[in-house]
């Protein structure tokens, strides 16, 4: 087993903080300019931008984050929708509206409810989904949330269907890790929340209140043979340059030890929740922040995707999407049934409440390509074969084509005229920047053979 230190050192990370104050604006540039060649940065300059105050440097990272972000990831990007399937949970985090403390009622889906969940994201379009749930292995046991991962996968309404279940449940054993790998996981998600463990000590009571618990959670899927993990951090909780020096930590971690850093991060911001003193937010981490926190991290750690939520207001979600953003939600809800019907005890609150077509008329405005491909994961290209193919920048050449195909099947299932309309002409735009022309041959036929009722063509 890891032992903390291995992935975080809190004097490490305080000290740089400390030696990093104040930078000049030649070491800024030079920072920036070794951000451009996309192998990433070492702590001491991700201290060096932390603590940069200047606007019109910071306007500078934002410009050099977003050419990396189009060099890397193009103009797609991938949608999924969060599936809540349990609010029981005996821990008693206080910042979450589940927390154990709020006696409002819980709900756990039955399979048939989720498969009515199912079904109605399906008909928005989703190809892809987030199961959530709080902690509780009473209530929440680990065979229920494999049952519930092999009922979403056998859901279909019309032509839709979920092709990719990702997981954002509690820290668990290995054991339990193979269970949900046995029915197809995508990515486990989990979140530090906070890496500063005094912090985290503080803030948590109940299982989840052993920082190692959830600190190693990663090594072990690794070891259960999920090779796809994602981190995170609630911003909000502690010193958000602490929290971004140890994420960055935590992924060079993970890519040295398991040759494989983290599929994705994560950047949700504390939100107000049921029951939850808000007002007590002890490091508000503002609208301008999040998005230097985003561009720093895409700089940081170029390959790694990475995740906003519905958590954010529409505007900033649009400026994240430039700067460093490759996968979002839409039509959210953040509740057991809270899709199609009056809202049950809801984690936190939402900012983007659009639906799903609403959300990609905006982002085709900006010149965006939606993405809903699932193609990676079923061919196998997880874990280190993903990296080998994203590292040198080869992945693109498959995720153009692959999102143009199943932004094809969001237009002929479910667009409404004007996003059709608009949709069709961004889709002709990346077809033409497809620069392999047998891809782009193959991409054409396989577009006519959607155009006639063919579904789930990918490369
Ligand atoms: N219950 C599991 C756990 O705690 O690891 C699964 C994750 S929970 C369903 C999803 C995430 O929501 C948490 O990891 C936390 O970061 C986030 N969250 C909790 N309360 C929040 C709030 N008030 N505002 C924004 N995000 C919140
Ligand atoms: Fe439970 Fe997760 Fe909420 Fe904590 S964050 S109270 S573990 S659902």
């Amino acid at each position: 087993m890891p032992k903390v230190e291995d992935i975080i050192s809190e004097d490490r990370i305080n000290g740089i903080l400390e030696e990093t104050k104040n930078p000049s604006q030649a070491r800024v540039s030079e920072i920036l300019r070794k951000a451009s060649e996309k192998r990433g940065l070492d702590l001491e300059d991700v201290g060096y931008l932390l603590n940069t105050k200047d606007p019109g440097l910071t306007r500078k990272m934002f410009d050099t984050a977003s050419r990396i972000k189009k060099e890397i990831y193009g103009e797609r990007l991938v949608f999924f929708a969060p599936l809540y399937i349990s609010s029981y949970c005996i821990n008693d985090c206080v910042y979450c509206g589940f927390h154990r403390g709020n006696t409002k009622p819980r709900k756990r889906l039955t399979l048939e409810e989720i498969r009515g969940q199912v079904k109605i994201l399906e008909d928005m379009g989703h190809k892809r989904l987030l199961v959530e749930s709080g902690e509780d292995p009473d209530e929440n046991t680990i065979y229920y949330g494999a049952e519930a991962i092999k009922t979403i996968y056998s859901t279909r309404s019309g032509t839709g269907e979920i092709r990719r279940v990702n997981v954002n449940v509690a820290a668990t054993t290995v054991e339990n890790y193979k269970k949900l790998k046995a029915v197809g996981i995508g990515t486990y998600q989990l979140f530090q929340e906070t890496y500063h463990r005094e912090t985290y000590e503080m803030l948590h009571d109940g299982p989840k209140a052993d920082y190692e618990r959830q600190l190693f959670a990663h090594d072990r899927a690794f070891e259960a043979g999920i090779d796809d993990v994602g981190l995170g951090v609630l911003f909000g909780l502690y010193d958000h340059r602490f929290e971004v020096l140890a994420l960055v930590s935590h992924a060079r971690y993970l890519d040295r030890k398991l040759g494989v850093g983290p599929h994705t991060f994560s950047v949700p911001r504390w939100q107000p929740a049921d029951t939850v003193e808000w007002e007590k937010a002890p490091y508000p981490v503002s609208e301008d922040e999040l998005l230097k926190i985003i561009a720093i991290l895409r700089m940081a750690v170029p390959y790694t995707g990475m995740i906003i939520s519905t958590r954010e207001r529409p505007e900033i979600r649009a400026r994240a999407f430039e700067i460093g953003i490759s996968q979002t939600s839409a039509a959210s809800r953040a509740s057991p049934a809270g899709y199609g019907k009056a809202e049950e005890l809801s984690q936190f609150s939402l900012s983007d409440h659009r639906s799903v077509d609403d959300v990609l008329k905006g982002i085709l405005e900006q010149g965006l390509l939606p993405s809903f491909c699932t193609a990676c994961y079923r061919k196998g290209r997880t874990g280190a074969a993903f990296m080998d193919l994203a590292k040198p920048g080869d992945i693109q050449e498959l995720c153009r084509p692959n999102a143009i195909l199943t932004f094809k099947e969001y237009l002929e299932d479910y667009a409404s005229p004007e996003v059709r309309e608009l949709g069709q002409k961004i889709l002709d735009k990346c077809l033409n920047q497809i620069t392999d022309g047998n891809v782009r041959k193959e991409a054409e036929a396989r577009l006519e053979r959607i155009k006639k009722g063919e579904r789930d063509l990918f490369f």
